[in-house]
């Protein structure tokens, strides 16, 4: 079966890893399981509990990825009963209260379905998502320092890592970066193929020393289906260089791109250089120029990496730090748009407040409705108003410029009344502040090399 990570299946099957998505900021991985890890027989599967309520896997799987899947309220059996009546937030009997007071007097039949998005909310739903190298690292279990997205999405496009391409990679860690490598490398054959077939040439070959890191992350890879795509060894690489198997006479990994993430990479770079008579065996592709990228958080390290970097013959050598902010921009506030809440990805904390805000909203819209009506009827009173011909108005709607619509789907509501626009910088987005240092070691050129280059010249140059 292929990895999720790669081609998912339009639907969710057992055994597939599966992130749930409760919040942007608050992902939990798992694996869907029609039985129990300690296999205790209940129907209802593994059951996954998080703060917004229990999840049996019976309840995930067969469904199409991005589903939403609201809170079980069905007896999970005698154990998730146990689990549940633990932890606050659990007892679902809030889930038929809050039904309840959608048919209180004070809510208006326009309201209802304004109400109901909040209602959902505040019973507990996740959303089921196939993974993603970004899920996961937003999610994995963290086992040291990790690359986020920002650094590992510019480190991958700086090393031209593409599909088809073979890159060496140290220390493996956490394997937050292995699963963007092993997504980048994927060239759309199939991973697992004899070798007579067409099969898919892109790998990552990921280094490790510490013993119980490599078996987590080897297991990892097995479960996440990558396995064709990724290889882990476990070794020192400063003593011990890049080659497979045996460090001295194994296979050269071919590499054209090499990321190393480890407190002394410069001590790494002796094995990465060019094949020569007398020397070890390259990992690096002698047909191709290598791009390297090191990965340090102390300006110290990445000076000494790259006083070895030139020594050793590397070229176009320069340092980046990833800085990194998201903005947000959203209205502050609500306004009616034909029966949805606006107010960019804000939720009422609980129904009373968004009850108030919605009867605020309607006062609102209602001010808005009479204030229209009364300016269309002194516009039309105007001479010119059938002309056309006054400029302070917006042509569509006829109504004053202060009034005038922002686009088509907010026709209903002047920006005035849609709240305050606001935008403001994300601080808490995760990323490891690093010095980044990159690379190129060119091809290596014989004397050979020049002699055949000179013979295809045109003669008379
Ligand atoms: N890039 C990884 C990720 O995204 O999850 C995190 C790497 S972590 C910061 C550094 C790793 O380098 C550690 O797991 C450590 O065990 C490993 N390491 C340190 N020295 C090493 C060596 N000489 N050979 C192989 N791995 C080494």
């Amino acid at each position: 079966m292929p990895s999720p990570f790669i081609s998912p299946s339009s639907v969710s099957q057992p055994d597939d890893l599966a992130i749930l998505h409760l919040r942007r900021d608050l992902l939990i991985p798992t694996i869907l399981q029609t039985h129990d890890d300690e296999d205790l027989g209940y129907e209802e599967g593994k059951v996954t509990n998080t703060r917004f309520g229990s999840f049996p896997h019976s309840t995930l799987l067969g469904k199409p990825w991005g589903s939403q899947i609201v809170a079980s309220v069905v007896d999970t059996g005698s154990r998730g009963r146990r689990r549940l009546s633990k932890k606050p937030g659990n007892d679902t009997r809030h889930l038929k209260r809050k039904a309840d007071e959608l048919d209180s007097p004070g809510i208006s039949d326009e309201a209802k379905p304004l109400l109901k998005p909040a209602i959902a909310a505040s019973s507990g739903f996740i959303h089921l998502l196939h993974p993603t190298p970004e899920s996961w690292t937003a999610s994995l279990p963290h086992r040291t320092q990790v690359v986020y997205t920002p650094d590992y999405s510019y480190i991958l496009h700086r090393l031209r890592v593409r599909p088809g391409s073979t890159i060496i990679e140290a220390g493996a860690g956490s394997g937050s970066f292995t699963h963007a490598a092993a997504r980048a490398v994927f060239d759309g054959y199939p991973i697992e193929q004899p070798a007579t077939k067409k099969r898919c040439l892109g790998r990552v070959y990921s280094f490790e020393f510490h013993t119980q890191r490599v078996e987590k992350i080897s297991k990892e890879i097995e479960q996440h289906r990558l396995g064709g795509l990724v290889e882990v060894t476990h070794r020192d690489v400063y003593n011990d260089g890049f080659l497979l198997g045996n460090p001295k006479t194994g296979a050269s990994p071919n590499a054209n791109a090499v990321f190393l993430d480890l407190p002394a990479p410069w001590q790494a770079l002796k094995h990465l250089v060019r094949e020569s008579p007398s020397g070890p065996r390259s990992p690096l592709d002698p047909s191709s120029p290598v791009h390297i990228c090191t990965f340090s958080p102390c300006l110290e390290q990445a000076q000494r990496t790259i006083s070895t970097l030139r020594q050793q013959s590397w070229l176009s050598i320069s340092m980046v730090e990833v800085h990194h902010k998201r903005i947000e921009v959203r209205r502050e506030g609500y306004g009616l748009d034909s029966g949805s809440l606006r107010g960019g990805t804000m939720f009422p904390k609980s129904v009373d407040e968004a009850i108030s805000k919605l009867l605020v909203a309607e006062d609102r819209a209602k001010q808005f409705r009479e204030a229209q009506i009364v300016q269309k009827e002194s516009l039309e009173a105007t001479p010119d108003y059938k002309t056309g011909e006054n400029e302070d108005c917006d042509t569509k709607s006829g109504l004053p410029d202060k009034f005038a619509t922002v686009s088509s789907s907010q026709s209903q509501v002047p920006s005035v009344l849609q709240g305050r626009l606001v935008h403001r910088t994300e601080p808490e987005l995760k990323t490891h502040t690093s010095y980044l240092v990159f690379a190129v070691l060119p091809c290596s050129w014989s004397e050979a090399d020049e002699q055949r280059c000179r013979q295809s010249w045109p003669s008379g140059n």
